[in-house]
């Protein structure tokens, strides 16, 4: 139900819970965060409340300077933190949140269950990192390229937020039908479902239109439609007391 992403110079997983709190009243079931970190995805999820999750991430510190996370309400399986996001491909170390709902999945995970892939959760959002890391596997694909290419297979209303072990300075996001907001700070970027939970870091934004895609890195943000097109757009400044 509500996503954020973070890179840049700071310890990404206080923001990224910090940025779940703010959007706690959006309602969800369970909560999760991943991270990238020595060429490793840590991904911590839990059912409940995002006390839950803050209390396991505690315990251990983790300096990761990249990471997405997610509250979810769950639409295709249950409540339970298998279910939870950040979904990965384990093998490949590509992490997911994803808002909404892909329709077409069943098809999707009955393609890639024949592949060999193997499904950890009951959700519609699992098809995601497996497409993805079909892609990435025996090929040079940049993260924008490989998510770029799978999203033509997606069906449904959606926003999804993309992480890789073997791609630390990609988070990779793309938008349809689903809100996603771009933030733009000093050597740091976010992206969020929300306005609210961008403001405590910074008050210039960029709300991505449907089919359009953008590649954040420590160095900067570049946005693209989904036929690979690099598109120019302005960031604005809100007008928002904190
Ligand atoms: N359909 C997805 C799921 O059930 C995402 C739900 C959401 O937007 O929180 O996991």
């Amino acid at each position: 139900c509500g996503i954020v992403g973070y890179i840049g110079t700071q310890a990404a997983t206080e923001i990224l819970i910090s940025g779940l709190e703010r959007l706690e009243y959006r309602g969800y079931d369970s909560a999760g965060v991943a991270t990238v970190l020595e060429g490793k995805i840590n991904c911590v999820r839990a059912k409940g409340k995002l006390y839950n999750l803050r209390e396991k991430v505690e315990r251990e510190h983790n300096p990761a300077q990249i990471g997405i996370g997610h509250t979810r309400w769950a639409t295709h399986g249950k409540p339970e933190e298998h279910n939870a996001h950040p979904h990965m491909d384990a093998a490949m170390g590509v992490a997911v949140v994803q808002n909404g709902i892909i329709e077409n999945y069943r098809e999707l995970k009955e393609e890639l269950i024949s592949k060999g892939y193997e499904f950890k959760s009951e959700t519609d959002t699992e098809v995601i990192p497996h497409l993805i890391a079909d892609c990435l596997t025996n090929s040079q694909h940049s993260l924008l390229d490989a998510v770029r290419q799978i999203i033509p297979r997606l069906e449904g209303a959606f926003a999804i937020a993309v992480i890789s072990a073997d791609h630390p300075y990609e988070l990779v996001v793309a938008r349809q039908q689903a809100p996603l907001i771009l933030g733009f700070g000093q050597g740091e970027f976010f992206c969020a479902s929300d306005i609210t939970a961008l403001v405590p870091h910074t008050h210039t934004v960029l709300s991505l239109d449907n089919g359009e895609m953008a590649r954040l890195s420590p160095l900067g943000v570049e946005i693209y439609n989904f036929a690979g097109d690099r598109l120019n757009k302005f960031p604005r400044t809100l007008d928002w007391n904190l």
